[in-house]
């Protein structure tokens, strides 16, 4: 399929996990992609995976808390690319499984300035552009903790529950634009960020796929807990279709988002989660 052809997107985290997987994806289907990162090395090597394969792509090094820092991104894409159609606005960090006394005041600012804050830089860097070529589709990722509470996660909850309404917010702002701003919201995913979860800060070092599942539903359990008090979450199955998404899954979503498959789809978030937001 080459449906994305002479499309440029620009894709945040796109150093690992959804991220690489969202840019490897457009990129195949004919996008020209900005693969932006704070991770230098990492979405580097993203960008090279891509030209490898004989697609178009640039890397750009972008923290997407620093509002210049990503209006330098934009504008490398409409240079390097003429325009700006699509936008997966996905880089995040996860904090340490703590009750919200916790928190620390540090790891709290961090987390709202790349989750949240860093939703909006991107979106107020992105329209501007979208807005004078009268066109665009925006993908934020937001997370299942963006729509149901999880105890022992609350900075984070409430960081993804903010993009979900930032994202609610903007897509009437520029719905009689040709602008479309949707979100994802991902259950457990096979991605580096859940080591964050394995205690200390995250960089605790890849953990083992047994410790990542057993995390993840550790996720799922509080997650239930906090909506159905009355439920006994020991005997049911974490996530209904048994398994631990791959990135790949999240991508596909993000490519029909930015499609005019969706053409009349905006202000939405949508669960791309195994069946857990069915329960
Ligand atoms: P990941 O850690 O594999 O990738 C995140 C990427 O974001 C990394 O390459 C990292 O370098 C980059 N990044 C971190 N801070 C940044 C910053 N300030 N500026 C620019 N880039 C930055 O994790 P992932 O799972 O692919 O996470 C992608 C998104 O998906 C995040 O928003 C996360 O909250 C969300 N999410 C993930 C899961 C999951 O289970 N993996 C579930 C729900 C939501």
């Amino acid at each position: 399929m080459n449906r994305f052809a002479g499309k440029t997107a620009v894709v945040t985290g796109a150093g690992s996990g959804i991220g690489r997987a969202t840019a490897l994806r457009l990129a195949d289907e004919g996008a020209n992609v900005v693969a932006a990162d704070i991770a230098a090395d990492a979405g580097r090597e993203t960008a090279d995976l891509i030209a490898d394969a004989g697609g178009g792509a640039t890397f750009v090094e972008v923290d997407v808390a620093d509002l210049s820092s990503v209006e330098r991104m934009v504008d490398a894409a409409v240079e390097t690319y003429g325009s700006l159609d699509f936008a997966h606005n996905n880089a995040g960090i996860l904090t340490d499984f703590v009750e919200t006394t916790e928190v620390t005041e540090e790891k709290w600012d961090r987390l709202m300035d790349v989750n949240l804050k860093g939703i909006w830089t991107c979106l107020k860097a992105e329209l501007p552009v979208m807005k004078r070529q009268g066109h665009g589709a925006i993908v934020n990722t937001a997370s299942m903790a963006g729509l149901v509470g999880m105890g022992g996660l609350s900075s984070y909850s409430a960081s993804k529950h903010g993009v979900v309404g930032l994202t609610k917010s903007v897509a009437l702002e520029n719905a009689s634009r040709g602008i479309r701003v949707n979100a994802i919201a991902p259950g457990p995913t096979k991605t580096n960020i859940q080591s964050g979860l394995l205690g200390g800060s995250g960089a605790a070092g890849p953990a083992s796929l047994r410790d990542r599942i057993r995390a993840a539903a550790a996720l799922v359990r509080t997650a239930i807990r906090t909506l159905r008090a009355d439920f006994d979450t020991s005997t049911m199955r974490d996530v209904p279709m048994d398994r631990i998404a791959d990135p790949e899954e999240m991508a596909g979503v993000v490519a029909f988002l930015c499609s005019s498959d969706a053409s009349y789809v905006t202000g939405h978030t949508i669960p791309v989660d195994g069946g857990q937001a069915a329960d």
